[in-house]
């Protein structure tokens, strides 16, 4: 039998197959009138999961990094200056595609385990009399470690230096898990794609872009072709594509949107919120100790977990795989071999969570660590059940 088990990585998440059917769908004609019809509703509805009525959607066949792409490329120019701070792989990845398209990069370099830090921000933008930086960059839930930084925070520490740079926010893998509101947070572009919280397939960067990035575009002299908003956004106007488009994921966001919507969006960060918790208190039951430092920090969708000094977390994430057929993810970068990382985003319930944690249980238990088999699931099953009595007495 194939392996039918859940993954635990923070994405790409399982596929629900209702999702898999709404994208196994027959070549169509994407310049046939009726792809408007198809389309434009998408990327109306999509709007409600960024939190946004003035900002616009954008797609493009790619991933989140073509998303950071397309974020710098469309807005900026050669030697323009960014400010961003690392804090985790995906932080640094993002900073290394600026640098190399040639943008003056200033970095604020913070401990792993922590996030965007609003009050250097604030003094940084205040000092900065002369307005030279002309973007904030900031990942909103940094992957690598299971941190949420605080994108409220750092509008209004933009705000209270009374500072214009744009705010570029990569919601990768907190975007349709949880809240995220662009409008509220000021943001001008915000970088997801399609296979975390839409639960679909890798292969679709998924953007919202503000008046005051659009306006950017026309002044900006970084090289773009492919991720053109101006082109992207013009086609889409007249119903259209500027290429080919990629027609089973544009039905499979069409029919995310749908699921996302019937269980309703709050409802989607509450489930993910006390997914995320369940393990955060298994985590308590092994003694273990989570990488991000502090419970604001925490994300809703991965939680990164130091393993104890003398254990390599690559060992046990290959031996949960080869001895149990499930995936974890593993440590990155500076993390690795000292953190593994539990994904609990996308299609999941309490008791596909409670099977990842008996897994992985079971792998650390075969791997002599210090802990008891079956604490972990039982704190996550006391904490799961206390919020099921409160659910179906609601009903
Ligand atoms: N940003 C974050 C926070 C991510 O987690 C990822 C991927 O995991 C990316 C960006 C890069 O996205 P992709 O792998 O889709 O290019």
């Amino acid at each position: 039998m194939s392996n039918q088990n859940p993954v635990f990585i923070p994405g790409p998440t399982n596929i629900p197959d209702r999702l898999r059917l709404a994208m196994q769908v027959q070549t169509q004609d994407h310049r046939a009138p009726d792809f408007v019809e198809t389309f434009a509703p998408v990327l109306e509805d999509t709007k409600k999961v960024f939190g946004t009525t003035s900002g616009q959607i954008v797609t493009f066949p790619s991933s989140g990094t073509g998303g950071w792409e397309a974020a710098v490329t469309n807005t900026l120019s050669p030697g323009d200056k960014v400010l961003v701070a690392r804090y985790g792989v995906f932080s640094h990845r993002w900073i290394d595609l600026c640098e190399r398209h040639g943008l003056d990069v200033q970095i604020v370099d913070c401990p792993w385990g922590t996030g965007a830090p609003a009050d250097k921000f604030a003094d940084i933008l205040t000092d900065d009399t002369a307005h030279d930086i002309r973007a904030v960059l900031v990942t909103h839930n940094e992957t690598a470690t299971g941190v949420r930084s605080d994108i409220s925070a750092v509008r209004q520490a933009m705000d209270s230096a009374d500072h214009p740079a744009m705010l570029f926010v990569d919601c990768v893998s907190s975007l349709a898990s949880m809240p995220f509101e662009f409008d509220r947070w000021g943001v001008d572009i915000a970088v997801s794609g399609s296979q975390k919280g839409f639960m679909l397939a890798t292969g679709m960067a998924i953007l919202c872009v503000s008046p005051k990035a659009q306006e950017a575009t026309k002044t900006a002299k970084l090289s773009r072709t492919f991720f053109d908003f101006g082109d992207m956004m013009a086609a889409n106007a007249s119903g259209g594509f500027p290429y080919t488009p990629p027609l089973q994921l544009i039905y499979g966001l069409r029919e995310s949107l749908k699921m996302l919507f019937e269980e309703g969006l709050e409802n989607v960060y509450a489930r993910h919120h006390r997914l995320a918790e369940g393990v955060r208190r298994a985590v308590g039951a092994w003694n273990l100790n989570l990488v991000a430092q502090s419970p604001e920090l925490y994300s809703d969708t991965v939680s990164a977990i130091y393993v104890p000094q003398g254990f390599d977390s690559n060992a046990l994430t290959d031996h949960a795989f080869n001895a149990y057929g499930v995936s974890f993810g593993v440590g990155l970068g500076q993390m690795n071999g000292q953190a593994f990382r539990i994904g609990h985003l996308g299609s999941l319930t309490d008791v596909m969570v409670l099977s990842g944690l008996g897994a992985i249980e079971m792998a650390m238990a075969d791997l002599n660590y210090p802990i008891t088999l079956g604490s972990g699931v039982a704190a996550a099953q006391d904490y799961y059940r206390a919020g099921s009595s409160g659910r179906a007495k609601a009903a």
